[in-house]
């Protein structure tokens, strides 16, 4: 029950974040007017709202006009349930659960702002130091020092990775957002699990370009966001990245 309560209350912050992805870049308000269709102005009715039914019940349409809805509605409003469902797997019914799912909310966002915008706003990365913060004042003060040398070593690397590579490649390697974006989740994570996550964003864009310029749906000329990336490493770090660092010293120590 308590499950499917945590599942029901990701989709409603799911379907809220879609809002904030389309109207926050575009500096509308996340509050006012309802929300309307984009293409013929049709208001979106409550029963037409319901996360991830109403895309099903709709088939994916307008009722007034039709016009297809994208996909992406639905697999954000999906994927949040999906992160209030892991973060209570992992931290049960307490506070952790609340700010770790609101986090991995926010990391959603983060994403898909930078997929459309190609930026990432610093209000967001700002709301991120939050769950630091927390951290930091509900463990005893034993996280301060990891995070703050989280905050300088990971903010540093991609700082240099931005330096060196604009002197490599002479183009923007990587944008300033992502080196304020590593910094906060260096004070979030810690150093330890923050170099983890970091190494596991790479991992995965690695990966995914790996199938995507072979396939054509990108070419290597094009500015691809690593925010979304980063928000992947953050995400499983949080989640697994002490596991990860438990396991590999085991294995270095038998060796
Ligand atoms: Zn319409």
């Amino acid at each position: 029950m308590i499950t499917f309560l945590v599942i029901l209350f990701g989709l409603l912050i799911g379907s809220f974040l879609n809002v904030v992805i389309y109207r926050f870049p575009r500096g509308e308000s996340i509050a006012f007017p309802a929300s309307h269709c984009p293409s013929c102005n049709h208001q979106i009715k409550p029963w037409e709202n319901v996360p991830l039914l109403s895309f099903l019940f709709l088939r994916g349409t307008c009722s007034a006009c039709k016009t297809s809805i994208s996909w992406r509605y639905p697999l954000v409003e999906a994927l949040t349930a999906f992160i209030f469902y892991l973060s209570f797997l992992e931290f049960g019914l307490t506070w952790d659960l609340a700010v770790f799912a609101l986090f991995g909310s926010l990391l959603i966002a983060i994403a898909f702002i930078d997929i459309d915008h190609l930026i990432i706003p610093d209000s967001m990365i700002i709301i991120g130091f939050l769950p630091g913060i927390y951290l930091w004042l509900t463990r005893d003060g034993q996280m301060l020092t990891p995070q703050v040398l989280g905050f300088i070593g990971l903010g540093g690397m991609f700082w240099a990775i931005r330096y060196f590579g604009e002197m490599a490649f002479k183009k923007e390697a990587m944008g300033f957002g992502d080196v304020k974006f590593a910094a906060m989740a260096g004070f979030v994570l810690g150093w330890d699990v923050g170099i983890v996550s970091m190494f596991l964003a790479f991992l995965s864009a690695t990966l995914l370009f790996a199938v995507l310029i072979p396939s054509g749906v990108i070419n290597r000329k094009q500015q691809v966001p690593f925010g979304p990336f980063i928000c992947i490493g953050i995400w499983l770090g949080l989640l697994w990245g002490q596991e990860l660092i438990d396991w590999y010293l085991t294995m270095f120590i038998r060796i």
